[in-house]
Order: C-alpha cells, then sequence, then structure tokens
C-alpha cells in the first residue's frame, strides 16, 4: 500500500490531466479528486471496531467492482449536471488508487489487492513492485516511524513531479494552445481552464 500522500498527488494529477472536460468548477472539483483518490483506504475504518484496523484492508474496495459502484453512485448523483463526466472521472481516480497500490510493496499479509472481487477472493501482487510499503501493526500509532517517513519521502520524489507535470501541462493546454487552436475555447472559462 501507499500513504495517502501518494494517492493524493495522483488524484491532483488526474484533476490536471483530466482537462476542464472533467474537472470544473475548480478547487471545489480538485477536492474531491483527492478524496476519492484515497477513497479505497475507507477499509480501514471497519477494522477499528475488531480492534485491528488493517482487518478489512486491501480487499472489497480495492476491486473493479468497488470502483465501478462509487462512479454509478457519483453518476447518479449528479445525473442532472455532468453526471456521466463525474462518473468517469470518479472511475479514473478509484483505478489510481488501486494502480498506486498494486506497485507498492506490501510486506503485511494478505498481500496484494482483491482485484476481482466479489468474483475472485484472489489477491493480486505484482512481482516488480518497486514503491516503498508502509509499516504497520494493528494500532494506527504503529504507522508513524522512521520508515513510514522515508517511504512519504520516495512518494514526494516519485508523485510530485508527476503532478507539476500535469499542472505545466493543463496550463499550457487551456492557455498557449488557444493561440494555435482557437476552437478549444470555451464561453465562460479564465486562462486557468476553470469555470468562473
Ligand atoms: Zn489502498
Amino acid at each position: 500500500m501507499s500513504t495517502p500522500i501518494g494517492h493524493s498527488l495522483a488524484g491532483v494529477s488526474v484533476y490536471f490531466l483530466s482537462g476542464r472536460r472533467f474537472s470544473s468548477p475548480g478547487w471545489k472539483a480538485l477536492f474531491f479528486c483527492i478524496v476519492v483518490a484515497c477513497l479505497p483506504d475507507i477499509d480501514f475504518l471497519p477494522g477499528f471496531f475488531v480492534g485491528n484496523f488493517n482487518y478489512f484492508h486491501h480487499k472489497g474496495t480495492h476491486s473493479l467492482f468497488f470502483a465501478l459502484a462509487v462512479s454509478l453512485g457519483v453518476w447518479f448523483v449528479s445525473r442532472k449536471s455532468g453526471g456521466v463526466k463525474w462518473g468517469l472521472l470518479t472511475f479514473i481516480l478509484v483505478l489510481s488508487h488501486l494502480a498506486v497500490d498494486y506497485i507498492a510493496i506490501d510486506r503485511t499479509a494478505p498481500f496484494g489487492i482483491q482485484l476481482l472481487w466479489p468474483f475472485s477472493g484472489k489477491y493480486f501482487y505484482f512481482k516488480y513492485a518497486f514503491l516503498p510499503d508502509v509499516w504497520r501493526e494493528s494500532s494506527v500509532v504503529s504507522v508513524f516511524n522512521r520508515h513510514n517517513l522515508r517511504t512519504v519521502i520516495v512518494e514526494l520524489a516519485v508523485f510530485l513531479p508527476i503532478a507539476l507535470l500535469s499542472v505545466i501541462l493543463r496550463s499550457v493546454a487551456t492557455k498557449n494552445l488557444y493561440r494555435f487552436f482557437p476552437f478549444v475555447s470555451r464561453k465562460g472559462q479564465n486562462d486557468t481552464g476553470l469555470r468562473k
């Protein structure tokens, strides 16, 4: 698994790369992207009731089924205001979470994620996982250690440049490209590409 830092930065990247089509208006959408990119780790919560916050981790909420179910829920709620776009954005964000967890080393059993839940209980674990793992035992306090601080630093080193690149790409697409491709300009949008 990765920390919320890595997942949040992946959400920020999705927000900027998705462009005007999927992410308007502005800060609320950015906040939405960060929350949804971290959403599958909500499976830590029921673990508190059984005295081990890892107990339900990497199961149902780390599956394609969950991604689809949440996306359909978001589509339904927002169906009168661009529901398909929000549903699709949600699906991509949850997928980003699964992808980041998939490429992260996992040393806490069960190893990997239940990608095909509820149709299969198999855990999928990437053979060449390279992102550092998060050391954790049954208590929340156990995650605050030097190893996990190093994990956060590596995640910042990997995901921050990607997030910054996505900001630059969006900036280029919404400012400079207007000069060359005037047809991409849309009414009601300022230079940042976000609606006023
Ligand atoms: Zn996760």
